[in-house]
């Protein structure tokens, strides 16, 4: 079983295009259906979900990877983190600017080290000793150039979108594979013109990201100043936990306490049996997963 999502936001059937909806669905779609392929094929659910993750990154329709947003001096810092339910470990990367998918990096950082949390250039260190892809700045801030020189814009991506500080666009990814293995991996350029040094949620394992065999595996979107002092993933664990609450309920009830506190965003999870819980308080969340029917179900919006 497989959820990802690609940010909640204030992303609306009004303010979006009909061929953006389409375009974006699809896109879920294609990502999704590509983890879940290799999930019935036997793959590892950090694999799935590693894979599922680094599509996303490299896809411009999302705020992660190549999509990221700026910070306040126009840059990118990217953050992300994966977190392995068999064997509680897990790994982060806070304020990157060049690695290519950053969510391959924060696995690099649970596998290749003692450590759970790299920051800026000892995670590029630590990217580089894996191996893995660096680009220049060109590479993540290609939206833009596209919409400078007036180009068609041709992977459908629309600039107003990137400059509202109410549309969150980071990426994320839960699994439960063939052998009951949890992973959970979240991966986001922050929020737009966040202050320069500012870490999200994201790359903070039991904000953002959770994974525990036989309980839960979570990934959230949202504001993340709230969900870092709610420690909102791991506080959905423990209500399963230690209340027996079902990860709907549990999922609802944390929502609903960030609904008091003013707090914008969503959440996906997968229980221990494969059961999915995908819900926001959002205009839109960007979510794909199976129905009881089998049938992959792309949505944006409360439909
Ligand atoms: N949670 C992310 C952050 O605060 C933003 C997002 O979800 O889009 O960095």
């Amino acid at each position: 079983m497989l959820v990802i999502h690609g940010g909640a936001g204030s992303m609306s059937p009004e303010n979006m295009s009909a061929e953006k909806q389409q375009i974006v669905r699809e896109v879920l779609t294609k990502i999704f259906d590509a983890g879940y392929q290799m999930l019935e094929s036997g793959a590892s659910a950090m694999d799935a979900v590693e894979t599922v993750v680094k599509l996303m990154e490299d896809s411009p329709h999302f705020n992660a990877g190549r999509g990221s947003v700026t910070n306040a001096a126009g840059k990118i810092e990217m953050d992300a983190a994966f977190m392995d339910g068999k064997t509680g470990l897990a790994g982060a990367v806070a304020g990157v600017k060049r690695i290519k998918n950053p969510v391959s990096a924060a696995r690099a950082v649970m596998e290749r080290t003692p450590h759970v949390l790299m920051l800026g250039e000892g995670a590029e260190m630590v990217a580089r000793e894996a191996g893995l892809e660096f680009k220049s700045s060109a590479y993540f801030l290609n939206k833009t150039k596209d919409g400078e020189k007036g180009q068609k814009i041709t992977d459908g991506w629309d600039p107003s979108y990137e400059l509202s500080p109410h549309k969150y666009g980071t990426v994320g990814a839960v699994a439960l594979d063939k052998n009951g293995n949890l992973c959970a991996a979240t991966s986001t350029g922050g929020m737009q013109n966040k202050r320069i040094g500012r870490v999200g949620d994201s790359p903070i394992i039991g904000a953002s990201t959770y994974a525990r065999n036989g309980l839960v595996a979570v990934s959230t979107t949202g504001h993340g100043e709230f969900f870092i002092r709610n420690a909102v993933a791991f506080d959905i664990a423990a209500l399963m936990d230690y209340k027996g609450l079902t990860v709907e309920e549990a999922v609802k009830t944390v929502l609903a306490k960030l609904d008091k506190q003013g707090a914008q965003g969503g959440i996906i999870a997968i229980d221990g049996q494969g059961r999915p819980a995908a819900f926001f308080n959002t205009r839109g969340m960007y979510r794909a997963f199976k129905d009881a029917s089998g049938k992959t179900r792309a949505l944006i919006f409360n439909d």
